[in-house]
């Protein structure tokens, strides 16, 4: 493969290479030195220490070079190190690298808000905020939906997952590790179930109304309508397993909340930015959110976060109310811009689209070899297969997961596990990375299975 003069995908060979085990020498070196210097509740699904990544890889200290199925957790879908994301940084860090938007404002922030308004789901006026992190987009948003409706309850749902802060780990839904020994969790927060084809108790078919109908008479009974703020779901579950809630689910939750002065707050931090095959995942359904949320894929590994809701409610908010030191930082809007021209220039909704048609049959082909393999589901980029110990009783199977994720490891393939139970196997690609690798990833996932049929 040629260098690029600018840097970015073709900067790197876009080739799987094994050189040693892995981690390699060097790397366990690193992991050495970090034990002695970060403690281990920050962990590392792969502890191979990067010097370069781009395209569809990521290279190590020991010059591996492995197919990258995580984009950083849904962060890198432009590809790692995009030149046009590099270059825009580059000349902006010459510039100015912060005033402080709140101090002194600058265009770039102006621009970024603009765009998300603009791309959204909804043709309603809106606006946007700039923060750091999803956890502080969604903070936000239920503090602006607090304000705006003078109300206090939150609704959140099983397998959900919002962020580490007091607040966003208290919507999250999952103990171990998230919340384990944290408390005590943020009062008025409520969980309900959502609409998991795959284990509701009388199958999928019915189940997208039969969960509707379970959450509004809930919210009805438990916490009476009139009290609760906000609504706040991931269209695709993310941590919790990539769950994509049964059809007419998510519409139905949105009319409900529209029927009851409650304001719907897509949590899109994982799912936004074309991973999903759709701009937004809300899409897939017509479902226009009040408020959104989006980080992760926004702005190409620069920490960037932002909230983007109706513009009655936004405005509402008395003025300082809402902010940050770095929220909307130059750099990372730079970043973002650059991201969003890429996205349209590469159409890379249409490459997540066909990432998925490339992944799920090869997935579902796989499943019907090997039992243990219960749910193979997702959209676009964002796909996931769900393992058991046995198709009957679906009971979890976490540790052949963690088994067939330690096989990918060793062969060059960079794979994530996730999931309220630990057993789900999660492929994030870089929007950009080359067919031939996602193919190779996929060989090396079947072997993974060949070699391990049965737990
Ligand atoms: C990752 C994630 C968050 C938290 O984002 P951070 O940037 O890690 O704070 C919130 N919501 C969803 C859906 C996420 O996937």
């Amino acid at each position: 493969m040629t260098s690029h003069p600018t840097g970015g995908p073709d900067r790197l060979p876009q080739e799987r290479r094994v050189v040693t085990e892995i981690p390699g020498p060097r790397s366990q070196a690193l992991q050495e030195r970090r034990a002695a210097a970060v403690p281990p509740g920050v962990g590392s699904v792969l502890p191979v220490y990067v010097t370069d990544a781009g395209g569809g890889v990521i290279v190590d200290v020991d010059g591996n070079s492995l197919i990258d199925f995580g984009s950083g957790i849904a962060v890198t879908g432009v590809g790692n190190a995009n030149p046009r994301v590099a270059a825009r940084v580059r000349a902006q860090a010459e510039r100015f690298t912060h005033t402080c938007f709140m101090v002194a404002p600058y265009e770039s922030y102006v621009a970024v808000c603009e765009n998300l308004n603009r791309i959204t789901p909804g043709d309603h006026a809106k606006r946007s905020i700039l923060v750091n992190s999803g956890a502080e987009a969604v903070e936000n948003a239920v503090k602006i939906a607090r304000y705006a409706t003078g109300r206090q309850a939150v609704v959140v749902f099983e397998h959900g997952y919002h962020g580490r802060t007091l607040l966003t780990m208290t919507l999250t839904a999952k103990n171990m590790p998230y919340k384990h020994g944290f408390g005590p969790y943020a009062p008025e927060v409520y969980r309900m179930p959502l609409a998991y084809p795959y284990r509701w108790p009388t199958g999928p078919d019915n189940c997208g109304p039969e969960a509707a109908a379970q959450v509004a008479g809930e919210i009805t009974s438990r916490i009476g309508a009139s009290n609760v703020a906000a609504v706040v779901i991931e269209p695709i579950q993310g941590e919790g397993g990539f769950i994509e809630p049964a059809p007419g689910f998510l519409p139905a939750i949105a009319e409900f909340c529209r029927a009851n002065g409650i304001l719907f707050v897509a949590d899109e931090v994982q799912t936004g930015f074309a991973r999903t095959g759709d701009l937004f995942a809300c899409e897939h359904e017509g479902v226009v959110p009040d408020l959104v949320t989006t980080a992760k894929g926004i702005a190409g590994g620069l920490p960037l976060a932002a909230v983007t809701g109706r513009a009655d409610i936004m405005d509402k908010v008395h003025g300082g109310g809402l902010g940050g030191t770095y929220g909307g930082n130059p750099l990372a809007c730079e970043a973002a811009l650059a991201v969003l021209e890429e996205i349209e220039n590469e159409k890379l909704t249409e490459r997540a689209r066909r990432i998925g048609e490339t992944m799920l049959p090869r997935l579902r082909a796989l499943a019907a070899r090997h039992d243990v393999i219960g749910d193979v589901r997702g959209r676009g980029a964002m796909i996931a297969i769900e393992i058991v110990r046995d198709p009957a009783t679906k009971e979890p199977a976490p540790e052949l997961t963690a088994e067939i994720a330690r096989r990918c490891h060793a062969a060059g393939l960079l794979v994530l596990t996730t999931g309220t139970y630990g057993n789900v196997l999660r492929f994030l690609p870089p929007l950009v990375i080359p067919e031939h690798l996602l193919h190779e990833g996929l060989d090396i996932l079947e072997t993974a299975f060949t070699d391990h049929p049965t737990p």
